[in-house]
């Protein structure tokens, strides 16, 4: 049934039709021969070994190319004690830090954006942004880059310019969570009501795996580069990486109904199941366009209603 899925995604995304086309890097591309004869030395199998991944992107199904995401991930991470700090300056050990948290809705980008950062720079950005997160996100969106994933969308459009502090923007972050939360608990429901065939063929972006990557003119320091390279293949161990991303990506939500979610409040879980419900018994039905209309109308019930706490909270 997977592998089902996946052909079919495959050729619903085949390159003229996919939002990633590779058209889109052809601006940057040098195709020269030095690159070529890299390519052909197995340099690709070299990156590949060192692909890794970032578990939070499959989790909070996250947009954004996520394999990219994972090769650079890896490549920040690489630098360990030698690193520096992009966010204080300090020298030590860095990790990959996400500029927006996926754990809030945000994307890994495409192409992906990632920073080195140390530990007290990193830790403390997990789950709870400050003023100038928000606003060197609203920056990156104004120069054209999409920052939020699909399901965060709304509520990050409602929310972004409200913040005035510090204080305000870690409410910002408690909402986005819990959109996050309502989110994750819908689609457990669509998926033990037996559709996961219709989160993934609308939800999930197995076809980026069908690339080989690289970054040209790297930075270890700033985590930036002057161009991604990417090319089309059809690598039996491609549609390995793209089966693995489906499939953690659905175990994730059953352990996420599974988990204790009581820090979350609890007002809102019956719409949030009726709104399952619905939607499970219109792909019942084989209505998937009603289905993804309803899909819809939940994400703005949700972003209504978590808008409405931010007003209050400010008010009191
Ligand atoms: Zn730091
Ligand atoms: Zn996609």
């Amino acid at each position: 049934n997977l592998k089902y899925i996946l052909e079919k995604k495959q050729t619903m995304f085949s390159p003229g039709a996919m939002s990633n086309c590779p058209d889109r890097f052809d601006g940057y591309h040098t195709y020269n021969k030095c690159c070529r004869a890299r390519e052909d030395t197995g340099r690709h199998r070299s990156n590949l070994q060192r692909y890794g991944e970032d578990r939070r992107a499959y989790e909070y199904w996250s947009d954004g190319d996520w394999k990219a995401a994972a090769w650079l991930m890896r490549e920040i991470n690489k630098a360990g004690k030698r690193g520096i700090c992009s966010i204080c300056g300090k020298r030590g050990k860095v990790t990959a830090d996400h500029l927006g948290p996926i754990s809030l809705g945000f994307s890994v980008g495409d192409p992906p954006f990632l920073r080195p950062a140390c530990r007290s720079c990193n830790s403390g950005r997990n789950n709870r942004m400050i003023l100038a997160d928000i606003k060197e996100l609203r920056k990156k969106e104004q120069d054209g880059i999409d920052v939020v994933s699909w399901h965060t969308k709304n509520i990050w459009n409602l929310l972004k310019d409200k913040p005035k502090s510090d204080e305000e923007a870690k409410i910002v972050s408690r909402l986005l969570r819990t959109n996050l939360h309502y989110v994750l608990t819908l689609l457990g429901r669509i998926a033990e009501g037996g559709h996961r065939q219709f989160l993934v063929e609308n939800y999930l972006h197995p076809e980026y795996a069908y690339y080989s990557i690289e970054f040209l003119g790297f930075d270890p320091t700033t985590g930036n580069y002057d161009q991604i390279k990417k090319k089309r293949s059809t690598m039996r161990q491609y549609s390995r990486n793209a089966e693995r991303y489906v499939r953690i990506s659905l175990e994730s939500l059953g352990q996420y109904l599974d988990k204790d979610n009581r820090k979350f409040p609890q007002e809102h879980l019956r719409d949030v199941n009726n709104f399952a419900d619905i939607i499970i018994e219109q792909l019942d039905n084989r209505n998937q366009s009603r289905a993804l209309n309803k899909m819809d109308k939940a994400l703005t019930t949700f972003s209504d209603w978590l808008v409405e706490e931010f007003n209050s909270g400010i008010d009191e």
